[in-house]
């Protein structure tokens, strides 16, 4: 038995909220799955064909949050703080029962998700984990955006960057590791939006559940949120957790370096999709027991299931 073997949750955790963007109200399970079988999402509202894997070729769509879709046309879509929670408390397997199209969105971060999981703990499973190690650098731009991922030893780290005009925003960076560092922060840093586009998201049928109780909401040079900001990078961190869970569509923990400037779930989508158009820009490595790298042993709250 070892801790760098693949983890579930011990026992079913419950939460209910409203989407962010369909302002509908939601309740989502989270219940212990078998090794091997990854993150799988069920529609409990549809009777047929409701099940839909959390891959990046599912993705159907990257406007504003993540949606996938199963070849049915069945769809969740905001998935991505529910998978960056998976992914940095290192979740491998896990049956995720939803009610409706889109996950709640809670106070707006990982928060509530990673509170839960730690409050419920991890099983540990004999199988070992199953990683990506990235060979090559692959690199995206699209106008002033840009991402990249690169070779690693052993560890899987994020530096993010974004430019806002708006002076409260501004420029800020951050790098983190996603297999070493406490992630506090970053689980709890809410999503954020301007005040002069709350009228645009509406037009387009978005953020119909946006709130200040689910959203930092900034108006020229002031936040609306009583109590202003969890911590000084949270614009930031926020885009961290999104790509964590983005880049948890590949299936796998991944070794490699990433960097990126001002993308988002569009631009770590495309980045997975040219990862894996090509085999040679990745190997596929199981580690068992002491080989692993002391990084992946960086898990709280385990409970052995022997
Ligand atoms: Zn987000």
């Amino acid at each position: 038995m070892s801790i760098l073997t693949q983890k579930t949750i011990s026992k079913k955790i419950s939460f209910t909220g409203i989407g962010i963007h369909t302002g509908k109200k939601v309740n989502l399970s989270v219940l212990p799955a078998a090794p091997n079988t990854g993150i799988v999402f069920k529609r409990v509202d549809i009777e047929k064909d409701n099940l839909i894997f959390p891959l990046y070729n599912n993705v159907s769509d990257t406007t504003l949050c993540t949606t996938i879709s199963n070849e049915s046309g069945v769809k969740v879509s905001t998935i991505e703080h529910l998978m960056g929670a998976f992914y940095g408390i290192g979740i491998d397997n896990a049956l995720v029962e939803i009610d409706s199209q889109e996950v709640p969105i809670m106070d707006g971060s990982a928060k509530c998700f990673i509170e839960s999981i730690n409050n419920a703990g991890l099983n540990l499973s004999d199988q070992p984990i199953k990683i990506i190690k990235i060979n090559r650098t692959i690199e995206l731009n699209d106008g002033d955006k840009f991402i990249s991922i690169g070779k690693s030893n052993v560890t899987g780290d994020i530096e993010f960057e974004i430019k806002y005009n708006n002076k409260i925003i501004g420029n800020k960076k951050n790098k983190i590791n996603v297999f070493e560092d406490k992630l506090t922060e970053i689980y709890n840093s809410r999503t954020f939006c301007l005040y002069e586009d709350i009228e645009k998201l509406k037009n387009m049928n978005l953020g119909l559940g946006g709130s200040l109780e689910n959203a930092v909401v900034i108006k020229e040079n002031k936040i609306l949120n009583i109590g202003g900001l969890r911590n000084k990078n949270e614009f930031v961190n926020h885009k961290i957790l999104d790509c964590m869970g983005d880049l948890f569509l590949s299936g796998y923990k991944i070794i490699g370096s990433l960097k990126c400037s001002q993308g988002g779930h569009k631009l770590t989508n495309e980045l997975l999709r040219k990862v894996f158009s090509n085999h040679l820009n990745y190997s596929l490595i199981e580690i068992k027991g002491k080989q692993l790298p002391h990084v992946f042993a960086n898990y709280s709250n385990l409970k052995s299931t022997a």
